[in-house]
């Protein structure tokens, strides 16, 4: 008879919830987030202070913590790459523009 672990995971932000059976990797991803002050100068205690918390992903990139993943479709084509237009190419294209320009009386 084998067991069965429960995960529960929680945004302490947003307060998203889920609940996995798989504990390796839980359906919601969580972040740890921690804000502290600590002073180099003094070897006193409590000389470190922080506090944390564990946010999910959506809630990292919305307050700017981690950039949003790109979630197009990944089976699209990659984009061809933006080559340069020639020097006859653009020569081109100046001399149509002018050409253009000049039949519509702008010059
Ligand atoms: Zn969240």
């Amino acid at each position: 008879m084998g067991t069965t672990t429960v995960v529960t995971t929680v945004c302490d932000l947003c307060n998203t919830q889920t609940v996995s059976t798989n504990r390796d990797t839980p359906d919601l991803e969580l972040y740890e987030v921690f804000v502290g002050v600590w002073n180099p100068y003094c070897d006193s205690y409590p000389n470190r202070v922080g506090h944390f918390a564990h946010w999910c992903r959506p809630c990292c990139e919305k307050t700017g913590l981690l950039k949003p993943i790109a979630r197009g479709d990944l089976s699209a084509p990659a984009p061809s790459p933006v080559t340069p237009p020639t020097i006859e190419e653009m020569l081109r294209e100046l001399i149509r523009d002018e050409t253009h320009a000049v039949l519509q009386g702008d010059v």
